[in-house]
């Protein structure tokens, strides 16, 4: 299979709209040449065998082109194909009640797929392809055509108009699957672009205020305690000047991991901005959030970041602790005494933990 993808030039790293030109030329060749057996075999109609033919080679020329990087030709191809088929079978050949015309309906999800509406110039084929599907259905619908060159009998007619309208819907389903699971996809990653720091991968600032304004009203109302601690890595200009951004960069998500393994499950960890980080606990009395700090700033200290087989870096941090009080008006005043706090553990000489009176 693998090879075979490759082999039609289909790759990984090709733009989504393109992957799915491969996909859908793909499914429209399996139509096409399901419905040729049919046609081959039961209809046993020269022309009609002839155009399916056609229509094959049209398809099958999409997959040259793709493999070429023609996108927006073998996009034409595959749009003009499928019409062209569809309006021989509709208004040459075969009885509406054949129900042929309901793949017109295809057309709109198709054209979504591989066309992008964010380009501004992919807007227009979009328009144009479903004004004419529309045109091409009512028309199908309403004009009176001339006999048909195919008479079919109740039993071919039934059958043709039953796998119209599976193949309409499966195609359809197919199609949105595929665009709802490619949406729900993109979502995800926005998401979590959105919630996360670029750098360490941990909770940006916004998550961090998210959480801690939810834990606010939630205390305010149920009578609960939560701690907000900040802290700030000591003289990291100098550890950037002495060992250059890249290894203060290192430190930084290795400290992140440090903090993550040493945190419970319920605490919110994230990186406040810069070399400042915070923390928010749950749940906790207020003696404790002191030995919480105390812990964490020790680990820090202790640990040895290393950078390279040569480099080995240490660094401390200073912390500023607060904690939830019922007369706080909001989660900023939390901040506000944390932020405190810390400036006071600087100015006391750093590498310690202050805690904001209450
Ligand atoms: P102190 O906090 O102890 O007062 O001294 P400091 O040297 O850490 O001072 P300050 O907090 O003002 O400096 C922050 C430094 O952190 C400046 C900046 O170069 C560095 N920094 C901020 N963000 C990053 C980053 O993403 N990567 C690296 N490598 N450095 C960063
Ligand atoms: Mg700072
Ligand atoms: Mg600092």
């Amino acid at each position: 299979m693998r090879n075979f993808l490759s082999f039609i030039g289909y790759e990984n790293s090709l733009k989504t709209k393109d992957k799915f030109t491969y996909i859908i030329n793909a499914s429209s060749l399996f139509l096409v040449f399901l419905f040729s057996i049919f046609f081959i075999v039961l209809v046993k109609h020269v022309w009609i065998n002839s155009i399916t033919l056609l229509c094959f080679t049209i398809l099958s020329l999409v997959f040259v082109l793709l493999k070429k990087k023609r996108y927006r030709l073998a996009k034409i191809f595959l749009i003009s194909g499928f019409l062209f088929q569809e309006c021989t079978l509709v208004f040459l050949w075969f009885p509406v009640e054949a129900n042929f015309n309901y793949f017109f309906f295809i057309v709109t999800p198709i054209s979504f797929f591989i066309y992008d509406f964010e380009i501004k110039e992919e807007r227009t084929p979009i328009v144009i392809v479903n004004l004419l599907a529309v045109l091409l259905l009512f028309a199908s619908e309403t004009i009176p055509m001339a006999a048909p060159q195919v008479s079919l009998s109740e039993n071919l007619l039934l059958l043709f108009s039953g796998l119209s309208v599976i193949s309409t819907l499966g195609s359809i389903f197919i199609v949105y699957y595929f665009y709802a699971r490619n949406l729900s996809m993109s979502r995800r990653e926005l998401s979590r672009l959105a919630e996360t720091d670029y750098l360490t991968g941990t909770f940006n600032r916004r998550i961090l205020y998210r959480e801690g304004e939810a834990l606010f009203s939630y205390c305010k109302k149920k009578s609960y305690n939560f701690a907000f601690i900040i802290f700030d890595i000591d003289h990291f200009k100098k550890v950037n000047d002495q060992y250059g951004h890249p290894a203060g960069d290192e430190i930084l998500i290795q400290l992140t991991r440090l903090i993550s393994a040493n945190i419970r499950h319920s605490d919110v960890f994230g990186r406040y901005g810069g070399e400042e980080f915070a923390l928010i606990l749950k749940e906790i009395l207020t003696e404790t959030n002191i030995d919480v700090a105390q812990n964490l700033r020790r680990i820090i200290e202790d640990n040895v970041f290393i950078i390279s087989e040569n480099l080995k870096v240490k660094i401390t941090v200073s912390m500023g602790v607060a904690s939830f009080s019922e007369d706080q008006k909001t989660f900023d005043d939390i901040v506000i005494l944390a932020d405190n706090a810390l400036y006071k553990a600087k100015e006391n000489g750093r590498n310690r933990v202050e805690i904001s009176p209450v």
